[in-house]
């Protein structure tokens, strides 16, 4: 153990990102020192800027009330602008494939209405087996909208007997088998209890092929590994900001349309005012006029003040540069399962591909010693003030963000959880 925190305080002083860690507020212990936070995965800490952010917009509305919308620094109907500029850089895809409004399961459900288009043949949603129960429930729901059984209509993909994670060549052999039936294919960027990566563009050609429309659910990618949105062909993908992109408890979401649906008005799409083409949406005619791009699929006007620290968040990612961020990212993670597999392989069974190409920052470990004793250990480190989070019922997944974690909270991390198993004793052995 002594080694690897040389180790991890000789990689901080080689880290030239150390410095963005001073721009987040981490929560603290009641003796008032900061925790070791690895829960960046579900929550992004504050960053400090947001306050000046939120700040600003308050004084404009303060100073100005309704002329706000067009006057001082940041005009309010510009606002969704800049943020779709500061987000399209972020996400490898042209300005106007990208919106930023609602949340992510309403935007979901948004996005279906306009890219699930059920046939007599093909007829059918394909997902993963473990999804997130929100786009399960969205998934469900949009089929019995359209008068479809889920238990015929949506087809849940699920890992080979014995493995746990569903490789690309499994989604696209099914799709060879069983594509003709598939008419949208709904797929995480990252896999939120695994922490599994998939190569987008690859999926997205296999949904393709098969002549399904695909769209990805990036709540776990964003900010975590660099985006290449344009290029990856997909048709759409949804996100919230509220994860790795630091922008506060249900900040709101964002969206990407691919350009080659931007003149398709065919496509079933619900609409409100904000959808309405700028120039004519104060002219308050009864006929829709789109908005180019992404934006038509608006319907109300933004809440600004719920934007204010996604702009002073997306400043932060710009000023780092995410492919910076994602090369000590796979650094870390490697230094954590390196770690948990040479001192705690007894105890931990880590799940997280160990191809870094294959995983973004967070890695989940299985407690090997079942059920209870996973769970003390997760109440344990928080007890000593490092937060990581537990799901039923015997995941443990960390989250070494590269923007404000030290390869030092992750030695912290290590000796904490090795503390724990001297305490424990030796674990029951793994079931074959
Ligand atoms: C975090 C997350 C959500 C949360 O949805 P909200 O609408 O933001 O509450 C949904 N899906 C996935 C895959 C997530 O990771």
């Amino acid at each position: 153990m002594k080694k690897l925190l040389a180790t991890a305080q000789m990689l901080d002083r080689q880290d030239g990102l150390g410095g963005f860690r001073d721009q987040f507020h981490f929560p603290l212990n009641p003796d008032g020192t900061e925790q070791h936070y690895f829960c960046g995965h579900s929550l992004g800490l504050q960053p400090k800027s947001a306050a000046a952010a939120l700040q600003e917009d308050l004084d404009a509305w303060r100073r100005l009330a309704v002329r706000g919308h067009f006057e001082g620094k940041l005009p309010w109907m510009d606002y969704n602008d800049t943020l779709s500029r500061q987000l399209a850089g972020l996400c490898g895809a042209h300005r106007a494939e990208i919106v930023v409004m609602n949340t992510l399961s309403v935007n979901l459900h948004l996005l279906m209405v306009s890219f699930f288009q059920p046939g007599p043949a093909r007829r059918k949603i394909l997902m993963e087996k473990n999804a997130f129960p929100s786009d399960r429930y969205a998934v469900e729901s949009q089929l019995r909208f359209h008068g479809l059984d889920p238990a015929d209509c949506l087809v849940e993909l699920e890992p080979a007997p014995g493995e746990h994670l569903v490789e690309e060549s499994s989604i696209e052999k099914f799709l060879e088998a069983h594509g003709k039936e598939i008419a949208l294919v709904l797929w995480p960027g990252v896999q939120y209890i695994s922490g599994q990566s998939f190569d987008l563009a690859r999926v997205s050609d296999a949904a393709h092929r098969a002549g399904a429309m695909i769209g990805f659910d990036l709540a776990h990618y964003i900010g975590n590994l660099p985006l290449s949105l344009h290029e990856s062909g997909c048709d759409f993908a949804a996100w919230c900001h509220y994860k790795y992109l630091n922008a506060g408890p249900g900040a709101v979401a964002g969206c990407f349309v691919h350009e080659r649906h931007h003149r398709d008005h065919d496509l079933p799409r619900f609409h409100g005012w904000w959808g309405n083409d700028r120039a004519s949406r104060f002219r308050m005619a009864p006929e829709f006029v789109p908005s180019k791009g992404a934006a038509a699929w608006q319907l109300s006007n933004p809440p600004v003040l719920a934007m204010a620290p996604l702009r002073a968040s997306l400043e932060i990612f710009q000023a780092a540069g995410m492919e910076k961020l994602r090369q000590k990212s796979m650094a870390m993670s490697a230094f954590m399962v390196e770690g948990i597999q040479s001192h705690l392989g007894e105890f931990l069974e880590v799940l997280t591909p160990s191809d870094p190409e294959k995983r973004g920052c967070q890695i989940s470990s299985r407690v090997r010693s079942g059920r209870e004793d996973g769970r003390q250990l997760f109440e344990y480190l928080e007890q000593r003030g490092v937060i990581t989070d537990w799901r039923e019922p015997d995941v443990i997944r960390v989250a070494p963000v590269p923007l404000y974690n030290r390869f030092e909270d992750g030695y912290t991390l290590l000796n904490h959880m090795a503390e724990w198993a001297r305490i424990t004793g030796s674990p029951a052995r793994p079931s074959p």
